[in-house]
């Protein structure tokens, strides 16, 4: 006999509770959709270890923890249920079947807003050292007073440096090209720091260590091949992010580069799954495009539901 299992049933999961997830529910709640969000690590995704963001319409200055905050509160007043759980597997069909680390639920449209992951080094020793961090709120303050390097050129290195140099003795940025390509503003307002070093042109060819502890890097100018040794107590990694592919290539709908190919409906080739943010192929990803698919995504999911329910 067949054995009969109800799970509990949402109009709406959204995977991953960082801005687009959590616009995405506050759209869908407003239109009286029931909605779960499901996050395996932080709310607020990428956003919540942001130092400070300077470019949300209406926050000339807000910190990436509060915004987070708001964005959470904001979508759990209007009725969103969000549960710190990781998805393990999303089986398609006419309702959809989200297995998570903790149980199952259903759900006539599923909107993946998985974000990305930050990209490493990849050299010897950078996943087993301790005195590497990959996020500057997180971990500066292990290094108050002490000597740190940030590898990487756009904003998020940017941004962590001048971050670090509030707190640290000194801070040396190593980028592997002369230009930048983060935020101008940003590049400019460090270079008035008196205890930042810049060094453009410059690579990472190895992590030094005694007992299991970060002491130096070997460095190599790209253009001479010369040669250098920098003492430091840290070092933070930002260069850049990828996607994290684990259920977009489950499902068969993972591009080439790992992003998940959607026009501005935020449509998949699956009937039913949308996507939304950083892990869908674009030209800009920024947390305003973030929100703005977030939008997009579930007014496209609420409109599915109620061809649904129509054909049902
Ligand atoms: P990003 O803009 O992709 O920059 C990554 C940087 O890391 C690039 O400079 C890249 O060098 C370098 N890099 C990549 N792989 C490397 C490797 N193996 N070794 C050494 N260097 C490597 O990433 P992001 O800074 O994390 O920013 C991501 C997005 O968030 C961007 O759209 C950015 O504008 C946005 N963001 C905005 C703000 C803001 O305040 N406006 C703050 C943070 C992030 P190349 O330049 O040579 O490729």
């Amino acid at each position: 006999m067949e054995e009969l299992c109800m799970h509990e049933h949402f109009d709406l999961i959204i995977v991953g509770a960082g801005p687009a997830g959590l616009t995405a529910a506050i759209y869908a709640r407003r239109a009286g959709r029931s909605v779960l969000v499901l996050e395996r690590s932080s709310i607020g995704g990428q956003i919540a270890s942001a130092p400070k963001v300077e470019n949300y319409p209406g926050f000339s200055a807000i910190s990436g923890a509060e915004l987070a905050e708001r964005l959470y509160t904001q979508a759990e007043d209007l009725g969103a249920r969000i549960e710190l759980e990781t998805v393990t597997s999303i089986v398609p069909g006419p309702a959809h079947t989200i297995t998570t680390d903790y149980g199952t639920y259903t759900a006539a449209a599923v909107i993946l807003a998985t974000g990305t992951v930050h990209r490493a080094l990849g050299l010897p020793g950078e996943d087993t050292l301790s005195g590497i961090s990959y996020c500057a709120v997180c971990d500066g303050a292990f290094y108050q007073g002490r000597d740190v390097a940030v590898c990487g050129g756009g904003s998020s290195a940017l941004q962590e440096s001048l971050f670090l140099s509030d707190l640290c003795r000194h801070v040396t940025l190593i980028h592997r090209r002369q230009e930048f390509r983060g935020d101008p503003i940003l590049l400019e307002a460090l270079q008035t720091r008196s205890n930042v070093t810049i060094l453009p042109d410059t690579r990472i060819t190895a992590l030094e260590s005694r007992n299991s502890t970060l002491t130096g890097l070997l460095l190599e100018h790209a253009a001479s091949g010369t040669q250098s040794h920098l003492d430091v107590d840290g070092l933070f990694v930002a260069v850049g992010q990828q996607p994290d592919t684990t259920l977009s290539q489950a499902l068969g709908i993972a591009g080439e580069d790992g992003y998940i190919p959607a026009g501005e409906d935020c449509r998949t080739p699956i009937g039913g799954i949308f996507t939304a943010g950083d892990c869908r192929t674009k030209d800009v990803r920024q947390l305003t495009t973030a929100c703005a698919d977030g939008a997009s995504a579930a007014l496209a999911a609420c409109q599915w539901c109620t061809r649904q329910s129509r054909e049902v």
